[in-house]
C-alpha cells in the first residue's frame, strides 16, 4: 500500500530542506525521502578525535548570501569571520602575483560581460576562449586555476556560455569565504530537519518515479509513497540515474544526460599554533600550478589552530590514483612551501574526497559539460506535469552554493503551491 502525501520531496540538501519547509508552513502535507542515513547532501559535518565538529563540504557565507545568512541567525549560530589578516601566498611564486591577479579578475568582468546566448559563442570551451585573450601568461594561469577551482571540471570541458550564464548569477560583493559557521553549517540542515517534525525520513534511496493521470507514484526501497507533486532536489546527475515512468521527454532525458559532477578534496590540516602568522601571512594560498589548489584560515575556538585545503578540478581527479597516504603528503609539501617547513608538523589531517561521491557526484556542482546544451537548465527547471527539478545547479541566484540551494527549493516551492492552486480549478 502506498504511503500518500500532498508532495514529495526526494533528497534532504539544503534545496529539498528549504522547499519542504516552506510547503509545511503553508499546511502541505510534504514528505521528504533521502538516500543517506543523514541528512544536509553536500554539507556534511564530521567529528574529530577530540571532539570537535567540523565542515567537510559546504561551509562558508558571506553577507550578500542574504537567505542562509537569515537562516543562520534564525536557528541561533554562531558566525565566525574567516581569519585572513596577512599576505596571501602565491604558488609558485611569480614576478607581480597582485598585477596577475588583478588582469585576472578584469578576464572574468571580461567574459561575464559576454552574452550567454550569442551563437557565436555557442560551441566554445573556456580553454578556447582563454587561448584568445590577450593576457599575461601568469594571468591566464590565476584564471584557469579559478575556474577549475571553483567548478571542478577541466576547462576545456567547461561550454562558456555556461561558465558566463553560472558565474553572472555568482553576484557577491563581499569574499565568499568570509565567516563560516562554529557549529558547523551541516548542524543547520539537522535543524531544518528536526523542524520538519518527522516529515524526512532517511536512508530511502528513491529508485523509481512514476506518473499516473493524478497522482505520481515514488519507489524508495521496498517502500511505495504517492503525491499529487513530486520535486527530485537532487544535483542533475543523480537525477539521471532515477527511474522515470513512463520515459521523460525526449528533451528532458537529453537536459540531464549533459552534466558532469566536479571533482574535489577537501582536507583539514591541524597545528598546534597558527605558525603562518609569525610570518605575517594569513595562511590563504592560491595556487597557480597545479591548478585548483587553494588553501585558507579556518582557525576558531574550539579547533585551534587549522588550514583547510580544497584540491579542484583535474588536480582532484589525478589524486584518485594517489594512495591517501601520498596525497597527504602531497598537500603538506605544498603548504610547507607555500608557508614554511613547519607547515609540515601538522597535528592530524582530515582528508573528505568528494569526486565520484554516491549521491552527490563529487564537487561543489555538476556542470553542464556538452558545449551545445544552452537549454538544458532550463528544460530542467520546467519539469514534467507533476514531477520537478531543483538543485542549487538550477539556481536563479548563487549556483553551486547552499545560498543558491535554498533559493532553488524556495522557488520550486512556490511553483509547486502555484500547479496545486491550478490543480483545484
Ligand atoms: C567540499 C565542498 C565544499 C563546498 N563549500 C561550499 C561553501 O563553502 N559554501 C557554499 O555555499 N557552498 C559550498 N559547497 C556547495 C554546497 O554544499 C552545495 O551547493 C549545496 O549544499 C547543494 O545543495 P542541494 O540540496 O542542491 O544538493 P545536495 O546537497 O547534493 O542534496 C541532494 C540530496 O539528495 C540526496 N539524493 C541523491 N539522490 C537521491 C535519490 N535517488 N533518492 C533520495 N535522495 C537522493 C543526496 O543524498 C543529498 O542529500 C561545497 C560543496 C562541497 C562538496
Amino acid at each position: 500500500m502506498a504511503q500518500h502525501h500532498d508532495v514529495i520531496v526526494v533528497g534532504a540538501g539544503f534545496t529539498g530542506l528549504s522547499a519542504a519547509a516552506m510547503l509545511a508552513e503553508r499546511g502541505f502535507d510534504v514528505a521528504v525521502l533521502e538516500a543517506q542515513m543523514r541528512v544536509g547532501g553536500r554539507a556534511e559535518a564530521h567529528t574529530l578525535a577530540d571532539g570537535a565538529r567540523v565542515d567537510k563540504g559546504g561551509q562558508f557565507v558571506c553577507d550578500d548570501m542574504t537567505n542562509v545568512m537569515a537562516l543562520i541567525r534564525r536557528y541561533g549560530k554562531t558566525l565566525v569571520q574567516t581569519p585572513v589578516e596577512g599576505a596571501f601566498v602565491v604558488q609558485p611564486e611569480i614576478d607581480a602575483p597582485d598585477r596577475a591577479y588583478a588582469e585576472s579578475r578584469s578576464l572574468r568582468l571580461r567574459m561575464r560581460a559576454l552574452d550567454p546566448r550569442d551563437p557565436a559563442i555557442g560551441g566554445m570551451s573556456v580553454a578556447d576562449w582563454l587561448a584568445a585573450q590577450p593576457v599575461s601568461t601568469d594571468a591566464a594561469k590565476a584564471f584557469r586555476s579559478t575556474v577549475e577551482g571553483l567548478w571542478c571540471r577541466p576547462i576545456g570541458e567547461l561550454p562558456l556560455w555556461y561558465l558566463v550564464s553560472n558565474d553572472r548569477r555568482i553576484t557577491n560583493r563581499q569574499s565568499e569565504i568570509e565567516y563560516f559557521v562554529g557549529e558547523t553549517i551541516h548542524s543547520l540542515a539537522e535543524d531544518m530537519a528536526a523542524g520538519l517534525d518527522g516529515r524526512v525520513l532517511t536512508g530511502r534511496p528513491v529508485t523509481r518515479i512514476s506518473a499516473r493521470a493524478e497522482r505520481v507514484q515514488v519507489q524508495a526501497g521496498d517502500l511505495l509513497f504517492s503525491a499529487r507533486h513530486v520535486l527530485v532536489a537532487v544535483p542533475p546527475v543523480a537525477a539521471s540515474r532515477i527511474g522515470f515512468e513512463p520515459d521523460l521527454p525526449a528533451a528532458l532525458r537529453r537536459a540531464l544526460s549533459v552534466w558532469k559532477s566536479g571533482a574535489v578534496i577537501k582536507a583539514l590540516v591541524r597545528y598546534p599554533r597558527p605558525f603562518w602568522r609569525q610570518r605575517g601571512l594569513s595562511g590563504m594560498v592560491s595556487w597557480l600550478d597545479p591548478s585548483g589548489l587553494f588553501a585558507c584560515d579556518v582557525s576558531r575556538e574550539g579547533l585551534g589552530a587549522a588550514l583547510v585545503v580544497f584540491v579542484g578540478g583535474p588536480l582532484a581527479i589525478a589524486a584518485q590514483a594517489m594512495p591517501p597516504a601520498a596525497l597527504e603528503e602531497m598537500i603538506l609539501a605544498k603548504l610547507a612551501t607555500a608557508l614554511g617547513e613547519t607547515a609540515r608538523t601538522a597535528t592530524a589531517i582530515a582528508v573528505r574526497d568528494w569526486t565520484g561521491d554516491a549521491w552527490s557526484g563529487g564537487g561543489y556542482s555538476d556542470t553542464v559539460c556538452d558545449l551545445r546544451a544552452q537549454d538544458a537548465e532550463d528544460v530542467l527547471r520546467a519539469g514534467a506535469g507533476r514531477i520537478r527539478f531543483a538543485c542549487s545547479e538550477l539556481s536563479p541566484s548563487y549556483p553551486g552554493y547552499i545560498e543558491g540551494a535554498i533559493v532553488a527549493g524556495r522557488v520550486a516551492a512556490e511553483e509547486i503551491m502555484a500547479a496545486v492552486g491550478q490543480d483545484a480549478l
